[in-house]
């Protein structure tokens, strides 16, 4: 039986050997932030901005953003809290942000491409968070959406710096930048893995389109091993690697990320205490066992299986 998130038990995430798991909350909204505390959620992995502007015509102002800003960053005192700059584009179309039609959304200028285009607006972003950082107790870390390349990572850390951020890192949702993963994080603080465009970009199936929904399965092996490239190039340099895309809000797969290196999992409240009960079922040797498991299938059915009966088999 699901337990419900008011029953949930504040603990930390941990593995069976007591290896700290962090479990934190995917939000969009201010309105999230009770439903994520509710939950025991140990911090924000994933603060979605463009939510809070989807319906702006005019781009938000510096004072504006602050106060949102700082309204996240007061609920979790001494927290981490990590916030995404706007990803917008694609399925998160912003007025103020993208103007050109485009035949291929998801492959045009979204995400940091087009914080890049519109330099402005990424700098007041930029300083608005900077300036709620100092207003409040926070561990904020900011981290930029739908990055490729080490060029654009050593931008987005260089401005962000600049602008006062202490821990800035990117996103990883385009193979690219999971393959080079161990250049890319050479320049950031830390990679979080974004597994719905990751999975999206590797299956080269659009995550809008229901005929092709059976391609969008983060449990795909192809993905597992991009998941691994980053896990290795952060363990490698003592970089944290979280995963915020909704695999890890599966708790089997969830564990299995773990094995490939994830250090942290970000998901929506209403998913932690089953990932939170499951990662307790399992030690590091094992989710590593199983993440080898997953990585051998030929496809996502098979790795889901194959994990489900690895676990049932153990003695
Ligand atoms: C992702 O792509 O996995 C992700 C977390 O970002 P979004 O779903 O907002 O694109
Ligand atoms: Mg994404």
């Amino acid at each position: 039986a699901r337990r419900s998130a008011a029953a949930a038990p504040i603990t930390d995430g941990a593995l069976a050997d007591g290896t700290a798991v962090p479990l934190l909350a995917n939000l969009g909204s201010a309105g999230g932030i009770q439903a994520a505390l509710a939950a025991g959620a140990e911090g924000v992995g994933l603060f979605r901005t463009e939510f809070l502007f989807l319906d702006a015509t005019s781009a938000p102002t510096v004072v504006e953003q602050r106060e949102k800003y700082r309204e996240l960053l007061a609920a979790f005192p001494g927290r981490k809290v990590v916030v995404r700059l706007l990803d917008a584009g694609a399925d998160k179309p912003l007025a103020f942000l993208n103007s050109a039609r485009e035949e291929n959304p998801a492959l045009g200028v979204r995400g940091l491409r087009a914080l890049r285009a519109n330099e402005d607006i990424l700098r007041e972003q930029l300083t608005a968070l900077a300036e709620a950082d100092g207003d409040t107790e926070s561990d904020l870390w900011v981290m930029a959406p739908m990055v490729a390349t080490v060029e654009e990572t050593r931008y987005f850390t260089a401005l962000a710096h600049e602008l006062g951020l202490r821990t800035v890192g990117v996103m990883v949702e385009v193979p690219s930048a999971a393959i080079g993963a161990a250049n890319i994080l050479q320049h950031a603080a830390f990679a979080s893995i974004g597994t719905n465009d990751l999975t999206q970009y590797t299956m080269a199936a659009d995550r809008m389109l229901g005929s092709v929904s059976n391609l969008q399965d983060p449990w795909h092996p192809s993905v597992l091993h991009l998941v691994k490239m980053v896990g290795d190039a952060g363990a490698d340099l003592g970089k944290p690697v979280g995963i915020c895309g909704e695999a890890a809000a599966d708790p089997l797969l969830a564990v299995v990320l773990v094995g490939l290196g994830a250090t942290t999992l970000s998901m929506s409240p209403a998913a932690l205490a089953d990932v939170r009960a499951e990662l307790r079922g399992h030690t590091r040797e094992e989710a590593r066992a199983l993440a080898l498991v997953a990585l051998a299938a030929d496809d996502a059915a098979d790795a889901r299986t194959a994990v489900r009966a690895a676990i049932n088999n153990r003695t």
